[in-house]
């Protein structure tokens, strides 16, 4: 049996990163997966089969919408959803070949099979125990459950991310318990291709913990779409009868009992770390109350030799917040320095438009007492926004009141996702609202909406 200097626990974007990157320091090196395909809950059942059906039902979205206003008339393309689906997973099979590849490329051993580990500095799969001087655990997550409600999901009727990727049909009305990123993102899809789409949310906002401005707008534009919100409200039980879910729940403006009606719920109010099978308890692993292993700042958990990173333990449940992890953790145990900053992390949530947030948001600087400055800018008056017809939201930038330092800044408009990483960079250098604002940028961008918040945390902007 090989001797390996490094074995990973699951390969998904916290695993597979951290497996190449050992491999890249010159560490011998193997990945255990139990799924039949490399790239974990990301590449197979998540951010990739997602952005994949958000891109298409987009386009439907455009063809629909907006296509006759810039002269392109005829008729709208109609949904062949197998079609739709086998696009999708074309995307995901491209993608963990792209895995594979690289393993291969980097002479990574991929142990197929689910791992245990009897004893630090051995991994177990099925009959085989193989010795490894490092062990990372990236093990991942599933989904979760309504808390406190009687659910049964049997990703038909009842279904969690993962069924929603593959419903049989577009179903006609849709329910979606917990207002999300995921739930947002798979309701949007649904909305677009044709369901009535509801959603139905705890708390008073959509997107807990997101700055409350973009929670407002992010709502106001969803709704325009066709989403229905019922917030405020606590789901008690989902019950199927005859290929039908209701759902009862119970207004916590007045305690009045309600219900509803749909041919699909989506239940989608979070995911829990995934650990079950390894033996963390026999080897003493602390773990949180919420099952997250506990890591110390080099992401070694309380067994020496063993580390953690990804969804498996605490942060935020996102793939690049794994990957960053992956590669920290593997420079540590090269004896390297290994660091993620988890102040600058972005959150990106793929709606259209698109929502995008770095940093502290405003309620946070409040609560904190922290003298701040915003400076916000409208896509409204960015002209390539308008081109597109996405002249709805808008960039808002949080600086120091003293120093123009930035702390923040949430974007809800066109290309989100793609904007917030100026900002970020701009972040890890310790930058001020001026260095955004005294950078040039390309005209005609999307990009110019950064700037301009950026000069309307000084002087103010030109195009408003
Ligand atoms: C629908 C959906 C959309 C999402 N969209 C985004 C997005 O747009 N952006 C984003 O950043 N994040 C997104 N996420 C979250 C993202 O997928 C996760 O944060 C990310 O996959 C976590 O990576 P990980 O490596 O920690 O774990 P995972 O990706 O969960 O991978 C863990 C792997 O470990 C394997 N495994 C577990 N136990 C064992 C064992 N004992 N032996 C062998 N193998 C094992 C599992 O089979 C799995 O493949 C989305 C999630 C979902 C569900």
């Amino acid at each position: 049996m090989a001797q390996y200097d490094v074995i990973v626990i699951g390969a998904g974007p916290g695993g597979y990163v951290a497996a190449i990157r050992c491999a890249q320091l010159g560490l011998k090196t193997a990945c255990v997966e139990g799924r039949e395909t490399l790239g974990g809950t990301c590449l197979n059942v998540g951010c990739i089969p997602s952005k994949a059906l958000l891109h298409a039902s987009h386009q439907l979205h455009e063809a629909e919408h907006n296509f006759a206003a810039m002269g392109l008339k005829g008729k709208a393309p109609t949904v062949d959803w197998k079609q739709m689906l086998s696009y999708k997973d074309d995307v995901i099979g491209q993608n963990t070949k792209g895995i594979e590849f690289l393993f291969k490329k980097n002479k990574i051993d991929w142990i197929k099979g689910w791992a245990s580990i009897p004893e630090a500095g051995k991994v177990k799969v099925g009959d085989e125990t193989h010795d490894a001087k490092n062990i990372i655990i990236a093990s991942g997550s599933v989904p979760a459950s309504v808390p406190g409600a009687d659910v049964e999901i049997d990703e038909k009727v009842v279904v969690t991310s993962t069924g929603a990727l593959e419903l049989p049909k577009v179903p006609k009305k849709m329910i979606v318990i917990g207002a999300g990123v995921i739930g947002l993102e798979m309701g949007s899809v649904y909305a677009r291709l044709g369901a009535e789409v509801e959603v139905i949310e705890y708390l008073d906002a959509i997107t807990p913990g997101m700055d409350a401005e973009v929670q407002r707008s992010l709502q106001k534009l969803l709704s325009k779409q066709g989403l229905k919100f019922t917030l405020g409200a606590a789901v008690s039980k989902v019950e199927t009868k005859g290929g039908k879910a209701t759902v009862t729940y119970k207004l916590r403006k007045d305690d009045s009992e309600q219900s509803a009606e749909a041919d699909v719920v989506l239940v989608a109010t979070g995911r829990k770390p995934y650990t079950d099978g390894l033996g963390l308890d026999a080897l003493g692993i602390a773990t949180t109350d919420r099952g997250q292993i506990k890591t110390d700042g080099h992401w070694q958990t309380s067994v020496k030799g063993i580390y953690a990173i990804g969804d498996a333990i605490t942060g935020p449940m996102l793939a690049h917040k794994a990957e960053d992890e992956g590669m920290a953790c593997a420079e540590v145990i090269a004896g390297k320095h290994g660091h993620v900053n988890y102040g600058v992390i972005p959150g990106v949530i793929y709606t259209w438009p698109e929502v995008a947030s770095v940093g502290a948001t405003e309620q946070e600087l409040k609560n904190e007492g922290r003298a701040y400055k915003v400076g916000k800018f409208s896509f409204m008056g960015n002209g390539r926004a308008k081109a597109v017809f996405a002249g709805e939201g808008f960039v808002k930038i949080l600086a120091d009141k003293e120093t123009d330092r930035i702390l923040g800044c949430h974007i809800i408009g066109p290309s989100a996702g793609d904007l917030i990483h100026e900002v970020c960079v701009a972040m890890e250098y310790g930058g001020s609202a001026e260095d955004l604002a005294l950078t040039c940028h390309a005209h005609p961008t999307f990009s110019e909406a950064v700037r301009e918040a950026a000069l309307a945390c000084g002087d103010g902007p030109i195009h408003s």
